[in-house]
Protein backbone atom coordinates (compact mmCIF):
# COMPACT_ATOMS: atom_id res chain seq x y z
CA UNK A 1 0.00 0.00 0.00
CA UNK A 2 1.41 3.66 -0.87
CA UNK A 3 2.26 5.72 1.82
CA UNK A 4 -0.38 8.21 1.30
CA UNK A 5 -3.24 5.36 1.03
CA UNK A 6 -4.81 3.84 3.84
CA UNK A 7 -7.08 0.90 4.66
CA UNK A 8 -10.69 1.83 5.89
CA UNK A 9 -11.27 0.37 9.23
CA UNK A 10 -14.81 -0.02 8.20
CA UNK A 11 -17.40 0.34 5.36
CA UNK A 12 -19.29 4.22 5.50
CA UNK A 13 -20.83 2.93 2.34
CA UNK A 14 -21.87 -0.38 4.06
CA UNK A 15 -23.24 1.14 7.49
CA UNK A 16 -25.22 3.30 5.27
CA UNK A 17 -27.47 1.53 3.34
CA UNK A 18 -27.82 -0.85 6.53
CA UNK A 19 -29.54 2.66 8.33
CA UNK A 20 -31.07 3.66 4.89
CA UNK A 21 -32.95 -0.39 5.00
CA UNK A 22 -33.80 0.10 8.94
CA UNK A 23 -35.32 3.50 7.90
CA UNK A 24 -36.98 1.94 5.00
CA UNK A 25 -38.84 -0.93 7.05
CA UNK A 26 -39.49 1.44 9.80
CA UNK A 27 -41.53 3.64 7.26
CA UNK A 28 -43.33 0.63 5.94
CA UNK A 29 -44.41 -0.68 9.27
CA UNK A 30 -45.78 3.28 9.62
CA UNK A 31 -47.51 3.07 6.69
CA UNK A 32 -49.03 -0.52 7.48
CA UNK A 33 -50.20 0.88 11.03
CA UNK A 34 -52.23 3.29 9.59
CA UNK A 35 -54.15 1.24 7.13
CA UNK A 36 -55.30 -1.05 9.78
CA UNK A 37 -59.15 -0.29 11.96
CA UNK A 38 -58.94 2.08 13.83
CA UNK A 39 -56.31 4.58 12.82
CA UNK A 40 -57.11 7.48 14.55
CA UNK A 41 -56.60 5.74 18.07
CA UNK A 42 -53.63 4.60 17.09
CA UNK A 43 -51.79 8.39 17.90
CA UNK A 44 -51.88 10.01 14.63
CA UNK A 45 -52.20 9.98 10.68
CA UNK A 46 -49.39 8.71 8.76
CA UNK A 47 -48.85 12.50 7.80
CA UNK A 48 -48.39 13.55 11.80
CA UNK A 49 -44.79 11.22 11.72
CA UNK A 50 -43.39 13.83 8.49
CA UNK A 51 -40.76 16.19 9.21
CA UNK A 52 -42.27 18.74 6.45
CA UNK A 53 -45.72 18.06 7.79
CA UNK A 54 -44.23 20.68 10.26
CA UNK A 55 -42.92 23.13 8.17
CA UNK A 56 -46.70 22.80 6.07
CA UNK A 57 -49.02 23.61 8.75
CA UNK A 58 -46.62 26.28 11.05
CA UNK A 59 -47.81 29.32 9.40
CA UNK A 60 -51.48 28.41 9.88
CA UNK A 61 -50.50 27.21 13.84
CA UNK A 62 -48.74 30.38 14.04
CA UNK A 63 -51.73 32.44 12.61
CA UNK A 64 -54.60 30.96 13.68
CA UNK A 65 -53.83 28.66 16.55
CA UNK A 66 -54.82 25.58 14.59
CA UNK A 67 -52.54 22.64 12.51
CA UNK A 68 -53.88 21.78 9.67
CA UNK A 69 -56.34 18.28 9.03
CA UNK A 70 -54.26 15.35 9.10
CA UNK A 71 -51.14 16.68 10.76
CA UNK A 72 -50.88 17.81 14.65
CA UNK A 73 -48.35 18.47 17.11
CA UNK A 74 -46.33 15.38 16.32
CA UNK A 75 -45.21 17.14 13.14
CA UNK A 76 -43.48 19.39 15.15
CA UNK A 77 -41.72 17.17 17.25
CA UNK A 78 -40.16 15.20 14.08
CA UNK A 79 -39.41 18.36 12.39
CA UNK A 80 -37.46 19.53 15.62
CA UNK A 81 -35.62 16.39 15.84
CA UNK A 82 -34.87 16.81 11.92
CA UNK A 83 -33.35 20.66 12.35
CA UNK A 84 -31.69 19.89 15.11
CA UNK A 85 -29.92 17.00 13.13
CA UNK A 86 -29.14 19.13 10.59
CA UNK A 87 -27.64 21.87 13.10
CA UNK A 88 -25.10 19.18 14.51
CA UNK A 89 -24.07 17.69 11.23
CA UNK A 90 -25.90 19.68 8.07
CA UNK A 91 -28.40 17.64 5.50
CA UNK A 92 -27.02 14.31 7.32
CA UNK A 93 -30.18 13.34 7.72
CA UNK A 94 -30.85 13.43 4.15
CA UNK A 95 -27.90 11.52 3.16
CA UNK A 96 -28.63 8.41 5.65
CA UNK A 97 -31.95 9.24 7.63
CA UNK A 98 -34.67 10.04 5.03
CA UNK A 99 -37.05 6.98 3.76
CA UNK A 100 -37.00 8.90 0.18
CA UNK A 101 -33.37 9.77 -0.07
CA UNK A 102 -32.96 5.84 0.73
CA UNK A 103 -35.60 5.05 -1.76
CA UNK A 104 -33.64 6.79 -4.48
CA UNK A 105 -30.47 5.47 -3.54
CA UNK A 106 -31.85 1.63 -3.77
CA UNK A 107 -33.25 3.29 -7.47
CA UNK A 108 -29.87 3.79 -8.81
CA UNK A 109 -27.82 1.06 -7.38
CA UNK A 110 -31.10 -1.01 -9.27
CA UNK A 111 -30.60 0.88 -12.68
CA UNK A 112 -26.81 0.92 -12.70
CA UNK A 113 -27.40 -3.02 -12.61
CA UNK A 114 -29.58 -3.22 -14.90
CA UNK A 115 -28.53 -0.90 -17.37
CA UNK A 116 -24.76 -2.71 -17.51
CA UNK A 117 -22.95 -2.39 -14.37
CA UNK A 118 -22.24 -5.59 -13.16
CA UNK A 119 -20.50 -4.18 -10.43
CA UNK A 120 -19.90 -1.29 -9.29
CA UNK A 121 -15.67 -0.16 -8.83
CA UNK A 122 -15.71 2.36 -6.43
CA UNK A 123 -13.94 5.55 -8.67
CA UNK A 124 -14.31 4.73 -11.60
CA UNK A 125 -16.65 6.17 -13.97
CA UNK A 126 -20.00 4.19 -14.84
CA UNK A 127 -20.46 2.17 -17.67
CA UNK A 128 -23.99 1.90 -17.46
CA UNK A 129 -26.61 3.85 -19.63
CA UNK A 130 -28.49 4.69 -16.33
CA UNK A 131 -28.48 7.37 -14.38
CA UNK A 132 -27.97 10.09 -16.19
CA UNK A 133 -26.12 13.44 -15.63
CA UNK A 134 -28.20 16.36 -16.98
CA UNK A 135 -26.14 19.02 -18.87
CA UNK A 136 -25.18 21.84 -16.86
CA UNK A 137 -27.24 24.22 -18.35
CA UNK A 138 -30.38 22.29 -17.20
CA UNK A 139 -29.05 21.03 -13.94
CA UNK A 140 -27.90 23.83 -12.35
CA UNK A 141 -31.16 25.93 -12.89
CA UNK A 142 -33.21 23.49 -12.46
CA UNK A 143 -31.53 23.40 -8.60
CA UNK A 144 -33.37 26.07 -7.52
CA UNK A 145 -37.00 24.44 -8.42
CA UNK A 146 -37.27 22.90 -4.69
CA UNK A 147 -36.35 26.63 -3.40
CA UNK A 148 -40.04 27.35 -5.47
CA UNK A 149 -41.34 24.58 -4.32
CA UNK A 150 -40.95 25.64 -0.62
CA UNK A 151 -41.83 29.29 -1.18
CA UNK A 152 -45.64 28.12 -2.79
CA UNK A 153 -45.60 25.58 -0.19
CA UNK A 154 -45.34 27.88 2.25
CA UNK A 155 -47.83 30.62 0.59
CA UNK A 156 -50.43 27.90 0.12
CA UNK A 157 -50.38 26.53 3.20
CA UNK A 158 -51.79 30.30 5.01
CA UNK A 159 -55.13 29.21 2.55
CA UNK A 160 -55.65 25.44 2.65
CA UNK A 161 -57.41 22.92 5.17
CA UNK A 162 -55.15 20.17 4.68
CA UNK A 163 -51.03 19.95 4.08
CA UNK A 164 -50.52 21.31 0.43
CA UNK A 165 -47.74 18.60 -0.63
CA UNK A 166 -50.16 16.58 0.79
CA UNK A 167 -51.73 14.85 -2.77
CA UNK A 168 -48.32 14.96 -4.60
CA UNK A 169 -45.83 13.72 -2.07
CA UNK A 170 -43.92 10.64 -2.42
CA UNK A 171 -43.80 9.82 0.63
CA UNK A 172 -47.19 9.00 1.13
CA UNK A 173 -47.15 7.56 -2.51
CA UNK A 174 -44.59 4.68 -1.55
CA UNK A 175 -45.40 4.23 2.13
CA UNK A 176 -49.07 5.61 2.81
CA UNK A 177 -50.50 2.89 1.46
CA UNK A 178 -53.78 4.63 0.79
CA UNK A 179 -53.15 5.60 -2.84
CA UNK A 180 -55.61 8.12 -5.34
CA UNK A 181 -55.17 8.71 -8.77
CA UNK A 182 -52.39 12.01 -8.19
CA UNK A 183 -50.49 9.84 -5.55
CA UNK A 184 -49.91 7.07 -8.39
CA UNK A 185 -48.95 9.71 -10.62
CA UNK A 186 -46.44 10.66 -8.33
CA UNK A 187 -45.36 7.40 -8.08
CA UNK A 188 -44.68 7.24 -11.53
CA UNK A 189 -43.10 10.40 -12.33
CA UNK A 190 -41.05 9.61 -8.89
CA UNK A 191 -39.86 6.08 -10.24
CA UNK A 192 -38.87 7.95 -13.58
CA UNK A 193 -37.32 10.60 -12.47
CA UNK A 194 -35.24 8.34 -9.90
CA UNK A 195 -34.22 6.38 -12.47
CA UNK A 196 -33.23 8.47 -15.33
CA UNK A 197 -31.03 10.72 -12.71
CA UNK A 198 -29.96 10.03 -9.46
CA UNK A 199 -30.99 11.58 -6.55
CA UNK A 200 -33.78 13.03 -9.00
CA UNK A 201 -36.37 14.53 -6.39
CA UNK A 202 -33.77 15.73 -3.45
CA UNK A 203 -31.54 17.78 -6.41
CA UNK A 204 -34.59 19.34 -7.92
CA UNK A 205 -37.65 19.40 -6.25
CA UNK A 206 -37.50 18.90 -2.43
CA UNK A 207 -38.65 21.55 -0.20
CA UNK A 208 -37.34 19.59 2.91
CA UNK A 209 -34.14 19.46 1.26
CA UNK A 210 -33.98 23.14 0.08
CA UNK A 211 -35.09 23.79 4.17
CA UNK A 212 -32.23 21.28 5.58
CA UNK A 213 -29.50 23.26 2.82
CA UNK A 214 -28.61 26.25 5.08
CA UNK A 215 -27.51 23.76 8.35
CA UNK A 216 -24.31 23.32 5.56
CA UNK A 217 -23.29 26.22 5.98
CA UNK A 218 -23.57 26.38 10.33
CA UNK A 219 -23.09 23.08 11.63
CA UNK A 220 -19.98 21.97 13.42
CA UNK A 221 -19.54 18.73 12.10
CA UNK A 222 -18.39 18.97 8.72
CA UNK A 223 -15.73 17.17 5.63
CA UNK A 224 -12.78 19.18 5.58
CA UNK A 225 -10.47 18.98 2.48
CA UNK A 226 -6.64 19.22 3.00
CA UNK A 227 -5.12 20.83 -0.13
CA UNK A 228 -1.52 19.54 0.27
CA UNK A 229 -2.97 15.31 0.64
CA UNK A 230 -5.37 15.77 -2.00
CA UNK A 231 -4.43 14.89 -5.41
CA UNK A 232 -7.15 16.31 -7.67
CA UNK A 233 -7.89 12.62 -8.58
CA UNK A 234 -11.83 12.94 -8.82
CA UNK A 235 -12.75 9.99 -7.09
CA UNK A 236 -14.90 11.81 -4.80
CA UNK A 237 -16.84 13.68 -8.17
CA UNK A 238 -17.77 10.55 -9.22
CA UNK A 239 -19.21 8.84 -6.56
CA UNK A 240 -20.80 12.13 -5.24
CA UNK A 241 -24.44 10.83 -5.30
CA UNK A 242 -25.91 14.79 -5.53
CA UNK A 243 -23.84 15.47 -8.49
CA UNK A 244 -21.19 18.50 -7.06
CA UNK A 245 -18.27 19.47 -9.31
CA UNK A 246 -14.74 19.63 -7.41
CA UNK A 247 -15.81 18.03 -4.08
CA UNK A 248 -12.99 19.05 -2.56
CA UNK A 249 -13.42 22.64 -2.63
CA UNK A 250 -17.12 22.61 -2.18
CA UNK A 251 -17.82 20.46 1.14
CA UNK A 252 -20.16 23.20 2.55
CA UNK A 253 -22.46 23.10 -0.78
CA UNK A 254 -26.14 23.55 0.30
CA UNK A 255 -26.61 20.61 -2.23
CA UNK A 256 -24.09 18.08 -0.27
CA UNK A 257 -25.76 15.39 1.72
CA UNK A 258 -23.19 14.39 3.79
CA UNK A 259 -23.75 11.00 2.85
CA UNK A 260 -20.10 10.43 2.90
CA UNK A 261 -19.49 8.40 -0.07
CA UNK A 262 -16.81 11.10 -1.02
CA UNK A 263 -14.83 10.12 2.54
CA UNK A 264 -15.49 6.85 1.65
CA UNK A 265 -14.02 6.68 -2.12
CA UNK A 266 -11.10 8.64 -1.28
CA UNK A 267 -7.55 6.73 -1.08
CA UNK A 268 -5.64 9.82 0.30
CA UNK A 269 -4.56 9.56 3.72
CA UNK A 270 -6.20 12.29 5.63
CA UNK A 271 -7.11 14.56 2.27
CA UNK A 272 -10.92 14.02 3.55
CA UNK A 273 -11.60 14.04 7.08
CA UNK A 274 -15.05 13.97 8.89
CA UNK A 275 -14.19 17.24 11.70
CA UNK A 276 -16.15 18.99 14.40
CA UNK A 277 -15.31 22.48 13.98
CA UNK A 278 -14.68 24.82 17.04
CA UNK A 279 -17.38 27.76 16.71
S1 LIG B 1 -33.75 16.18 -0.15
FE1 LIG B 1 -35.81 15.60 0.59
S2 LIG B 1 -36.22 13.57 -0.22
FE2 LIG B 1 -34.03 13.97 -0.45
S3 LIG B 1 -33.16 13.04 1.34
FE3 LIG B 1 -33.48 15.22 1.84
S4 LIG B 1 -35.48 15.33 2.80
FE4 LIG B 1 -35.33 13.33 1.81
S1 LIG C 1 -10.28 14.38 -1.93
FE1 LIG C 1 -9.45 12.34 -2.34
S2 LIG C 1 -10.80 11.44 -3.90
FE2 LIG C 1 -11.17 13.65 -3.88
S3 LIG C 1 -9.82 14.49 -5.45
FE3 LIG C 1 -8.71 14.62 -3.51
S4 LIG C 1 -7.52 12.73 -3.38
FE4 LIG C 1 -9.07 12.41 -4.98
S1 LIG D 1 -19.80 15.97 -1.32
FE1 LIG D 1 -19.44 13.96 -0.36
S2 LIG D 1 -20.82 13.92 1.43
FE2 LIG D 1 -21.52 15.58 0.06
S3 LIG D 1 -23.09 14.66 -1.21
FE3 LIG D 1 -21.17 14.51 -2.35
S4 LIG D 1 -20.33 12.50 -1.79
FE4 LIG D 1 -21.95 12.98 -0.30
Amino acid sequence: MNAATREKPFSLAKSRRTIQWLVVIGTIVLGLRHIMPGEASRGGSFDSFCAFGGIETLLPYLFSGHTLKSTNLLNFSVLLGTLGVSLVAGRAFCGWLCPLGAMQDFITDWTRNISGEARHIRGKESKSLLPLRLPASIDRPLRYAKYLVLALVLFASLYAAFPPLREFCPVRAFFGLKMTTLLWLTLVVFLAGSTLVERFWCKYFCPLGATLAIFNKISPVRLVADSHRCNNCGRCDIECSMGIEDVPGKLSDPECIRCLECLETCTRDNALALRVLKT
